[in-house]
């Protein structure tokens, strides 16, 4: 008796998956990555991008754009914690008092 098992690995060819497309609207002012191609709508993301991808191709210029754009980032990023903390705070707070006076 022989016995065919049913492959479930089989994987469909994407001769795409290599080259990636970009939704771009026609009108829309881009950054393009020099080294991959790939469209940013902001400097600033082009920086990160070239940094986080390429950070062995990068001349001075280059890094010093991706160090003030982290830098940046993670500015941004400990504001928004910090405002996150508070609203969680708020509702914490504001709930315990709605459950004691209710
Ligand atoms: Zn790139």
């Amino acid at each position: 008796m022989t016995e065919t098992v049913a492959t479930t690995d089989e994987q469909p060819a994407s001769p795409s998956a290599t080259e990636e497309t970009y939704d771009v609207p026609a009108d829309a002012e881009t950054y393009d990555c020099s080294y991959c191609g790939r469209p940013f709508a902001r400097e600033d993301w082009l920086a990160l991008h070239r940094g986080l991808a390429h950070p062995n191709d990068l001349d001075d210029a280059e890094v010093e754009a991706f160090r003030a754009a982290h830098e940046d980032e993670e500015e941004s990023l400990a504001t928004f914690r910090l405002q996150a903390l508070g609203a969680l705070v708020l509702i914490y707070f504001g709930l315990l008092m709605i459950y004691a006076l209710v």
